[in-house]
Order: structure tokens, then sequence, then C-alpha cells
């Protein structure tokens, strides 16, 4: 059966040439380098912008059934606090372990990872690992106080920031939730 996947660009530069490591199992190859982020790496709130460096740290090693490669790859991130909005810029370094086998190798389950020739492709790995370890809900800081419900004002940079007539507190946790506001429960009741 033939591989259902296009060809592999290999001017992206997650794309791995592996041709010089020549199939001898113990063959080594260090891979030292900066990549173009691809798009779309990340979720809503949080994500890699696309374009920016990816550094590549890895070992690529020819063994029996394959290439492994080890190794880490290094992303920025850029995301926004769910509490109080804020730009978050942080930096993500992601664990790379993985066989990559020769076409047409047997014994390995169909999820296996392959080379398409010599080469092999590392954003599969890149989206697991940076999609899997992302924080859903991502803070600019663990113990943010978030924006003031009442007039938005960001409590992190104020503190002692009160109101003079304090909102009810029965309906604060409400509409701190945002769906339901005192006037609507009001005007729902009469
Ligand atoms: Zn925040
Ligand atoms: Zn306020």
């Amino acid at each position: 059966m033939s591989s259902p996947h296009r060809p592999l660009d290999r001017r992206s530069g997650l794309v791995l040439d592996t041709h010089e490591l020549g199939r001898r199992a113990g063959a080594m190859k260090q891979i030292q380098t900066s990549v173009d982020a691809p798009a779309d790496l990340g979720i809503a709130v949080i994500g890699v912008p696309p374009g920016s460096p990816v550094e590549l740290d890895l070992r690529l090693e020819s063994v029996v059934e394959g290439v492994l490669v080890t190794g880490t790859a290094t992303v920025a991130l850029v995301g926004e606090c769910v509490r109080c909005l804020t730009e978050i810029s942080d930096e993500m370094e992601i664990d790379v372990q993985e066989l990559f086998v020769y076409p047409g190798s047997e014994a390995t389950e169909d999820e296996a990872s392959r080379l398409e020739g010599d080469l092999i492709d590392l954003e599969p790995l890149l989206r697991d690992g940076v999609v899997l370890d992302l924080p859903f809900q991502p803070l600019c800081r663990d113990d943010c106080q978030g924006l003031c419900i009442e007039c938005g004002a960001n409590l992190n940079d104020d503190p002692e920031h009160t109101h003079e007539q304090s909102i009810d507190p029965r309906w604060e946790r409400l509409a701190a939730l945002g769906d339901v506001r005192p006037d609507d429960a009001e005007s729902a009741q009469g």
C-alpha cells in the first residue's frame, strides 16, 4: 500500500535529510539549527507565532530499523492571560525521542513514524509536543488578580482598587462568570 501522505517538502526546515547516515547502523549526525515555525502551531489562547525561530538540538542515529531522533526543540510562545488579557511571552522546550522506521520495514505498528525516502518530517512531532504541553488556561502569573468586574481595571496594577458602591455580593460570582447580570435577574422577577 502506498503512503497516503503528500510528498514531503524538502524546503521545510522541519524536514530533515538522513542521506549521509547511509543506513549504516551506528552512524550519527548532530543537528543544531534554527528553523521557521509552521502556521497554526498552538491553540486559540496561546501558540507559537508562525515564522518564529524553532531551535533544534537533535541527534540522528541510524539503528537497525530506522533512524532514532533524540533531543529538544525550543519554541517561542505568545498568548493572552485568561484572567487579565495581558500578553504572555514564554518559551517551551519539547523533548524529542522518536524512531522513524525505514519505508517498507516490517514488525511495526501503523502509527509508527516513517522515513519517506531519506527524509523525516519533524512537524507532526512538534505539533503533538506543543499542543499536549500548552496550558489551556494560560496565566501571566499563578496569582494573577484578573480584571475588576465593574470597570475592567487590571487588579495586578492596582491591588487596592475599590468602588464606592460595591456590587451586591450575591451577584458577584455570577457576574464574574459573565452569564447573568443583576438587571436581567430583576426584570425577570418583575
Ligand atoms: Zn493575568
Ligand atoms: Zn473597578
